[in-house]
């Protein structure tokens, strides 16, 4: 069953905006609460980033600082020309896959003490082994 300590890491590929290469992109949705939901810090808590290079293969997460965070944050990085993937963009594409039944190449792991317990193959199955039916919200 679901545990208040599990970390959950949504990975799909997409294509960078800037070069077109498709690359892989993981986001850590622990925290995540649905479509449209504002969602940052991606790394504060939750996933660590040895368990990201462990368990996604391709992925290229870096600390940049940019114009919208100036502070910086951990950032999927194109691995072919280097452009951050902006969170607003990683966000639509969650967004989309609300809406699909078998959203392509996206899946999202389940992560407990450092290892995958459990995988899902598209956010409707995870939404309700992490928050039940709906009756209860
Ligand atoms: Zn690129």
């Amino acid at each position: 069953m679901s545990s208040s300590s599990d970390s959950y890491l949504a990975v799909w590929k997409r294509q960078c905006w800037k070069c077109q290469n498709q690359i892989t992109v993981v986001m850590d949705i622990t925290e995540w609460r649905g479509p449209h939901a504002t969602h940052s810090g991606m790394w504060k808590q939750g996933a660590s980033l040895e368990s990201v290079k462990r368990f996604v293969q391709g992925s290229n997460i870096q600390f940049r600082k940019t114009s919208d965070v100036p502070e910086g944050y951990f950032a999927n990085i194109c691995t072919r020309c280097d452009s951050v993937q902006g969170d607003w963009f990683l966000n639509e594409d969650l967004t989309q896959f609300t809406y699909e039944a078998v959203p392509k190449d996206f899946s999202v792991l389940q992560l407990r003490k450092g290892a995958v317990v459990k995988t899902f193959n598209n956010i409707p199955e995870l939404e309700k082994y992490r928050f039940g039916n709906g009756k209860s919200k």
